[in-house]
């Protein structure tokens, strides 16, 4: 079957990601943390393995059709993921986006060829997204993904990133003692943390806030924050934090420096989220001790952000990682030798 044979292909294209062993030294200490390096994906994003794993779980489950418009609401990188992939599997886009993202964002969208609505914060902003999301599904001929309610968002990190995790791992001869993500539909930190709870109970699995906007915390929208991809307006259906170990802040200031420091110290390229994403892991490290193995994610690559504050000077601050942090090397951990192709 066509749509059968297209998954596989796309298999080889998305997941099964490299893993660097980092290695800083903070505060005059060495240290290591873990990052999968997720801009290896199709469309350059972690996002890619939810894209793809929603599609294929719904052709299976029938509620998809081949005509459907796939329509999503969201912050940048998962329409990005729907338009590559659906544009693959010959499926129609429409994306609704907040109009404050960063320009290569819609510009990216645009290339894929996709329906692109821009919402205001007076139209609602994100929560108006979805609601438009909704309004249009009801017409019919549609797909939605719903990616903050759909738990096969949360079942692809289960089934694929935290396999691919503790099996790199596996081969150096290490097990994950925490895994860190920010939160930005929550899949990642949710279903990578169920896998890693389940083999290893003592494993610690926190999620990530900007210390501006700490919606995790307070239940409610409270700030805002420059850390693109993660959400700020409500905490997503798919997020249960009792499932979860202590919630832990990052300033955007610091994850922005500390993302600046992995280019130019390392050459590694990466987004603002990546940068809080290592930021945490270092604290996570603080917290559990020097050979406490903490596994993080490079969720994209800085292209998406060069005309945003990643390419401008940040201040240090005294409370910032980034202010003690030196980037040392990097050794990698390769990919399995097959992927791991959900069925
Ligand atoms: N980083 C970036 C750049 C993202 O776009 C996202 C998702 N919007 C995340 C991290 C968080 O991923 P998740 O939705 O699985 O929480």
């Amino acid at each position: 079957m066509f749509a059968e044979k297209c998954f596989k292909d796309l298999w080889h294209m998305v997941g099964n990601t490299p893993m660097v062993e980092l290695h800083y030294r903070y505060k005059n200490k060495p240290g290591k943390v873990y990052a999968k390096v997720e801009y290896y994906n199709y469309s350059g994003s972690i996002k890619d393995r939810m894209a793809l794993y929603i599609l294929q779980q719904a052709y299976k489950k029938g509620t998809i059709s081949p005509t459907d418009t796939i329509i999503e609401a969201t912050s940048g990188n998962t329409g990005i993921s729907f338009a590559a992939i659906g544009r693959a599997l010959g499926h129609k886009v429409k994306i609704i986006m907040p109009n404050w993202l960063s320009k290569e964002r819609v510009d990216i969208l645009k290339s894929l060829g996709v329906d692109l609505i821009l919402v205001s914060k007076e139209e609602g902003g994100f929560l108006g997204g979805l609601e438009l999301s909704r309004r249009l599904a009801a017409e019919g001929g549609v797909f939605l993904p719903l990616q903050f309610e759909n738990e096969d968002n949360i079942a692809e990190h289960s089934h694929t990133t935290a396999i691919e995790i503790c099996r790199q791992l596996e081969s150096v001869g290490l097990k994950a003692d925490g895994v860190v993500s920010g939160v930005g539909t929550g899949g990642t930190i949710m279903g990578v943390g169920k896998y890693i709870k389940q083999c290893s109970p003592s494993a610690k699995v926190c999620p990530l806030e900007p210390a501006e906007s700490p919606t995790l915390s307070h239940g409610h929208k409270c700030g805002s924050h420059r850390i693109e991809g993660f959400s700020d307006e409500f905490i997503p259906k798919i997020v249960q934090l009792d499932k979860l170990d202590n919630i832990i802040p990052v300033n955007d200031g610091d994850s922005i420096l500390v993302a600046q420091k992995l280019a130019k110290q390392l050459g590694l390229a990466v987004g603002i989220s990546s940068g809080c994403n290592i930021a945490g892991a270092i604290k996570l490290h603080e917290q559990m001790g020097d050979n406490a193995v903490i596994v993080t994610f490079i969720a994209d690559d800085n292209k998406k952000y060069l005309s945003t504050d990643l390419v401008r000077e940040e201040p240090v601050k005294d409370e910032y990682v980034a202010k003690d942090l030196e980037f040392e090397g990097f050794r990698t951990i390769p990919r399995l030798s097959a992927p791991i192709i959900p069925m």
